[in-house]
């Protein structure tokens, strides 16, 4: 049970975080914290939130649980900014999705504090944002990495592997430069190619005429292009090394495919296709079992 948590950034994992705790009971109370009061008192009018605070200090004073759910850009500011009112017994965790980067902005914003701080990533999401976008149900049955590191404490761990698992996620732990090579590889690549596929297009031609005649390919390989710029901006540069890999393994796999498309290589892309389905139809199905 939380006495007293406190949500900074009240958008989609923010807001949907605290209607889950909050429909089970888990919660005394929730303040929620951002820069913009107006998007707090949004939040508090769809019950999201107890209360609010634009001043970071004077919405952490007495928090036994914070939840750092900003764009990875604002989370050492935050977390310097938390720093001088956080309660002795306070224990600090982010959404973020790259690892690496966060870490290092924990180490350098919370200092003698970071031991209580517990890197985190639901890998449940949309391509909606903000507090009106947010539900209870977004973590159901979704996985949650946690990311903790040597300094961090045990009990820590645990108060946030709790708080998820009663949010109805399943917790996982992984090494922090693991987290962030396979997220590059299974979100962040496919959002950076769903971006720049709807860029392409967008330059060609006639562009009302290409989307006119776009089917129902087009509208499921994209639909994440519709996720926050700015997310996404953040994401991109946070883990530069990993999504920098995977974006090239991609480009010398596209190569491939575009040499047996000009040599008229049916063979070529039937095995290519043929592995791709298997792969796909595996992993639906046990997407159907859980
Ligand atoms: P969101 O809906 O846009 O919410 C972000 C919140 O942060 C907003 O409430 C915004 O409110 C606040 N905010 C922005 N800059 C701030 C700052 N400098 N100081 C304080 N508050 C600030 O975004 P989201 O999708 O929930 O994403 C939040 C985090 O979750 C990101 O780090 C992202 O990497 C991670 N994540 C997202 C997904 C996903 O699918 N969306 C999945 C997993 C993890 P104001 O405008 O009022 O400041």
């Amino acid at each position: 049970m939380i006495n007293k948590l406190c949500i900074i950034g009240v958008g989609l994992i923010g807001g949907s975080l605290s209607r889950a705790l909050r429909k089970q009971g888990y919660c005394k109370h929730v303040t929620g914290c951002s820069r913009d009061a107006s998007h707090l008192q949004r939040a508090v009018e769809l019950g999201v939130i107890d209360d609010y605070d634009t001043d970071i200090t004077k919405a952490v004073q007495g928090a036994d649980m914070i939840v750092v759910a900003v764009p990875l850009g604002a989370m050492q500011a935050v977390f310097t900014a938390m720093r001088p009112a956080l309660a002795e017994h306070v224990v600090i965790t982010d959404v973020g999705s790259s690892k690496a980067s966060v870490v290092e902005a924990a180490k350098a914003g919370l200092v003698e504090r970071y031991q209580d701080f517990v890197p985190g990533h639901p890998i449940a999401g949309t391509e909606k944002s903000g507090v009106e976008a947010s539900f209870s149900e977004l973590f159901l049955q979704r996985k949650v990495i946690l990311t903790p590191i040597a300094e961090t404490r045990p009990e820590a761990v645990e108060a946030v592997r709790t708080m998820w698992q009663t949010a109805g996620a399943e917790v996982v732990a992984l090494e922090v430069s693991h987290h962030d090579d396979v997220l590059a590889a299974t979100s962040h690549l496919p959002h950076v190619l769903a971006f720049t596929l709807v860029e392409s297009m967008a330059q060609m031609g006639d562009r009302d005429e290409i989307f006119q005649y776009a089917a129902g390919g087009f509208r499921d390989f994209t639909r994440i292009a519709s996720s926050d710029p700015v997310m996404w901006a953040d994401i991109c540069l946070a883990n530069h090394d990993a999504l920098l890999a995977a974006v090239t393994g991609f480009q010398a796999d596209l190569d491939k495919l575009h040499s047996a498309i000009e040599r008229g290589d049916r063979q070529a892309l039937m095995d290519l296709f043929t592995r791709a389905k298997q792969a796909r139809d595996r992993y639906a199905e046990g997407q159907t079992e859980q």
